[in-house]
């Protein structure tokens, strides 16, 4: 079965959708999804070859190699027209990345309607990415799983002008309206980890001043 990461990544990939799930490492979701008859079909995409030859292993050994098809790409590169992608998972990496990824080949999205992305820092990121590139926000998650804190960020297509707030931006509007234990942990984690490097910096010669102020302005909006 999956982890708990992962099935509330599931949860919220719709019935009968035809999935693209990027840097799929083991296809465990897709081929979860599959299993119990979520999706339809779709792809597998990785960039690495390791991990994509134990996309084709588990996909083949668990008998699904007529609906779900795992590619060697990068990113949104592995979605190719004729697979009638209608939902991208993205899950496991930064924010970073996973805004980097939606960006780099943003036209393969075109019959993309939904998007499931598991960052595991910098959110905020892929926020001020839906924001601009005509998705909405419909729902946001946060848990904690082996000592980890995971979010997953759940966006539809929309034509609607969507603008979130600086903190909504970096808190997440689902999650800064229901705060839960796992979202108190995570920003006094980040309180703290931010005092004290702001508290190194004080200590050093020739920090630039700007660095210092952007610090500081995060350490007091999390506050
Ligand atoms: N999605 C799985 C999960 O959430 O459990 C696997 C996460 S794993 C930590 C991240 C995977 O993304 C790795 O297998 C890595 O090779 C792959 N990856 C990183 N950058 C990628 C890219 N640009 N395109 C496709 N896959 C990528």
């Amino acid at each position: 079965h999956l982890s708990r990461r992962l099935a509330t990544v599931a949860r919220y990939i719709p019935q009968g959708s035809r999935l693209a799930d990027i840097g799929t490492d083991h296809a465990y979701l897709p081929v979860n999804l599959l299993k119990r008859g979520i999706i339809a079909g779709g792809v597998a995409g990785e960039v690495v070859r390791g991990p994509f030859e134990n996309a084709q292993h588990e996909i083949q050994r668990e008998g699904f190699s007529d609906r779900l098809t795992a590619r060697l790409a990068n990113g949104l590169q592995a979605i190719e027209p004729g697979d009638h992608v209608d939902t991208v998972a993205i899950a496991g990496m930064g924010g970073t990345l996973i805004t980097n990824i939606l960006t780099q080949d943003f036209d393969r999205l075109a019959g993309v309607t939904r998007l499931v992305l598991q960052p595991n820092v910098s959110a905020n990121q892929i926020r001020q990415f839906l924001m601009t590139h005509g998705f909405k926000l419909v729902a946001e998650e946060i848990l904690a799983e082996d000592g980890h804190i995971y979010e997953v960020l759940v966006a539809d297509r929309t034509t609607e002008t969507v603008s979130y707030t600086a903190d909504e931006l970096r808190f997440g509007p689902f999650l800064l309206a229901a705060p839960n234990d796992a979202f108190i942990a995570k920003w006094q984690h980040e309180a703290q980890r931010t005092r004290e490097v702001l508290q190194q910096m004080q200590g050093a010669k020739q920090v630039p001043t700007a660095k210092v102020a952007a610090l500081t302005a995060e350490l007091h909006q999390i506050e």
